[in-house]
């Protein structure tokens, strides 16, 4: 399932979606944290940048997640 957030890299409304299991374990070990359940996805093409469900840039630098198998 995914929903239309803002994305501050592409500066546009862009369909996003939750994290799957790989790359939650990969965001928890990234940053250090027990839970990332907030975190979205965003799938326009060639982005994967990472944004919460309220804030639009909960990093100062763009993390994007990578494409795991
Ligand atoms: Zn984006």
């Amino acid at each position: 399932m995914t929903t239309d957030e803002y994305c501050w890299t592409c500066d546009a409304d862009e369909p996003h979606r939750k994290l799957e299991g790989p790359e939650q374990r990969w965001l928890k070990n990234r940053l250090g944290r027990a839970a990332v359940n907030e975190f979205l996805v965003c799938l326009a093409p060639g982005c994967r940048n990472l944004r919460t469900g309220s804030n639009k840039r909960p990093f100062p630098e763009p993390i994007r997640l990578p494409v795991l198998d």
